[in-house]
């Protein structure tokens, strides 16, 4: 018999158990302080307490194709009034990662796309050039939207905001920043 996805990976609740910070999901009281707590619970396909419930309850495609990780703004408001000291936020990064990780990332979030962009950007060049940054995901994701963006883009360069110059990392701190975006990618993430 064909083992379902589940059965191959565990459940969705162990493996958040299972990644650093998400030890104690187990221990959610359901109390909503969380949701309350959260500047975009509102604009969350479910808040963090409802997506914490999903997750317990196995509704694992439901709880990774949602939009509610990708809109988590990583203020920590929740996970510094957690009662179960439960981190949330480092719940809803590891969703991500699981979200891409399994493909089912919301169509609505362009910020895979972003991750990717920048990682790439970072592998073959060492630097993040900003304007050719943007251009390259606005290319990616919506070049109409790049289009509107040009005045903007205008004024922060006469700004000083932003600079068409690349500023290169150093040869050692571009080697350690790979680094990290290896062992990133090696634990499982974008
Ligand atoms: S604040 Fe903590 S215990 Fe309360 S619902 Fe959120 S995760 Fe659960
Ligand atoms: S860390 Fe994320 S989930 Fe938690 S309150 Fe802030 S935005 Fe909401």
């Amino acid at each position: 018999m064909e083992a379902t996805k589940a059965q191959v990976t565990g459940t969705l609740v162990g493996e958040i158990s299972r990644i650093p910070g998400g030890e104690r999901i187990r221990l959610c009281i359901q109390c909503g302080t969380c949701s309350a707590s959260c500047p975009n619970a509102n604009r969350m396909d479910h808040t963090p307490r409802k997506l914490i419930a999903m997750a317990r309850a196995g509704m694992r495609e439901e709880v990774l194709s949602s939009n509610s990780m990708w809109l988590c703004a990583s203020c920590y408001l929740c996970t510094v009034r957690c009662p179960r000291e439960i981190k949330i936020t480092d719940i809803m990064h590891a969703l991500e990662c699981l979200s891409v990780r399994e493909n089912v990332s919301s169509a609505r979030t362009l910020t895979p796309t972003m991750y990717r962009s920048f990682s790439d950007f970072v592998y073959s060049i060492g630097s993040v050039p900003e304007p050719s940054f943007m251009i390259l995901f606005y290319l990616l994701t919506n070049p109409l939207r790049a289009m509107r963006m040009i005045p903007m883009a205008f004024s922060l360069l006469t700004h000083g905001r932003m600079s068409i110059k690349a500023r290169r990392l150093k040869p050692e701190a571009e080697r350690q920043f790979k680094a990290i975006l290896d062992k990133a990618e090696e634990l499982g993430g974008i």
